[in-house]
């Protein structure tokens, strides 16, 4: 094997590696992330494509959306036993 052809292997090897790389570290950083339905600060309805409340400004993708959708999620889930006929007393104990 010639030193061309040896460089012309590494060459081939190397945008092999490139292309493997991304592609595997595009699979990696594509996976589909949470989206909100409506804002968990404002209740505002949410485009679909936006990583920011159009109406409050929240960042979408930060983690301090994650924990108001949580909160979010409580109150709605409050709001829901106290329909069912639930006693205040009984959510307090919660
Ligand atoms: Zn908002």
């Amino acid at each position: 094997m010639d030193a061309c052809t040896l460089v012309s292997v590494l060459i081939v090897l190397g945008v092999l590696l490139v292309l493997g790389l991304a592609v595997f570290g595009g699979l990696r950083t594509s996976s589909p992330r949470r989206r909100f339905e409506y804002c968990p600060s404002c209740d505002a309805t949410l485009p679909d494509r936006d990583d920011q409340c159009p109406e409050c400004g929240l960042d979408l993708l930060g983690k301090l959306a994650d924990r108001l959708e949580r909160i979010r999620l409580a109150r709605l889930e409050i709001r829901q036993l106290e329909d069912e006929g639930n006693s205040t007393r009984k959510l307090q104990a919660v």
